[in-house]
């Protein structure tokens, strides 16, 4: 049986034998959703979802990720949570769903959230499993469990970003290098780099180059801050990037009537708000999305740099 459907068959399965997962499963389908719409036209849907508080306000400094057990080891999940089997990886429900279909993909072994080693796994992941849109979040840039290496994987569809991409509207081709077309977002609010092939070695070299270009600018960090999505569709490969400046947003921090609990993600990025306060959700302003993209991001016209940078560095 191939991964793809061993997957619908767990996900089936923890529906029916795991109260947890099939209660939040069903709660997801009473959040409510309201819809903004940034300068440049570009849609970004809010969703409210408490039960993502655990995320958002995930405390993540080195001694609180210490003291707790890690959720992801095979050793302390509950005993309901079953998985598939892909390499180094195990296929997992997500229990906490945004989407209809949502999972957590952690390594086999409790090894630090970093991208590079594994970006060849992002690519082999999205092409096993072409329902989805598979998602990284560097250790500073929303990932809950910065100490144990994991992806996750959201069912197409959702995400505004797949059909802005596909509409051509945004992404605009700048070079086709190695077999790999590479695009920079404009009027969508947030800097993006898009490479697009058929070739994933080509993708590999090229993401490699990347990180390298972005690293030299963050250097005290462990790798760059970035959110990558990933997926396959029509026998290419599609990976969108996020190159980061920030970790939360000021209105995380503010207090009061000030603060915006909302701390970015690759969904986040992908066009999905994700509010966990009622407040947040109601007052929320498609100001304040563009506000807060504003400050984690890097802006589109830095990311056409970048680009220009690697491709003459190629
Ligand atoms: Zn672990």
């Amino acid at each position: 049986m191939s991964t793809s459907l061993k997957t619908k068959t767990l996900i089936e399965g923890q529906l029916r034998n795991w109260s947890l997962a099939s209660n939040n499963y069903a709660g997801l389908q009473k959040v409510k959703t309201k819809s903004v719409v940034l300068a440049g036209g570009s849609e970004v849907k809010v969703q409210f979802n408490p039960e993502r508080m655990r995320s958002s306000a995930a405390k993540v400094d080195t001694k609180s990720i210490q003291e707790r057990p890690c959720f992801l080891c095979e050793k302390n999940r509950p005993a309901e949570q079953e998985g598939v089997d892909y390499g180094d990886y195990t296929v997992l429900i997500n229990p906490f769903p945004i989407f209809t279909e949502h999972l957590t993909i952690p390594h086999k072994e409790h090894t630090l959230q970093l991208i590079a080693p594994y970006f060849p796994s992002m690519l082999e992941l999205a092409k096993e499993l072409n329902d989805f849109t598979l998602f990284y979040n560097g250790p500073k840039c929303g990932a809950s469990a910065p100490d144990h290496f994991h992806f996750q994987a959201g069912i197409k569809g959702f995400m505004p970003i797949e059909e802005d991409f596909r509409s051509g509207d945004y992404a605009k081709l700048i070079v086709t290098s190695g077999g790999v077309d590479v695009f920079n977002w404009q009027g969508y609010n947030r800097g993006i780099i898009t490479f697009r092939s058929a070739n994933a070695a080509a993708i590999e070299q090229l993401f490699a180059q990347l990180h390298k270009a972005l690293w030299t600018k963050q250097a005290e960090e462990v790798e760059p801050m970035l959110n990558i999505l990933a997926g396959y569709e029509e026998e290419q490969y599609v990976v969108h990037v996020f190159p980061r400046i920030l970790h939360r947003p000021a209105c995380y921090f503010a207090e009061g009537d000030e603060q915006i609990l909302i701390s970015p993600a690759s969904v986040d990025m992908g066009g999905v708000f994700i509010t966990p306060r009622p407040e947040d959700f109601g007052k929320i302003s498609a100001e304040d999305v563009a506000e807060i993209l504003k400050q984690v991001c890097m802006s589109e016209e830095q990311c056409l740099a970048v680009i220009n940078q690697i491709i003459e560095q190629g």
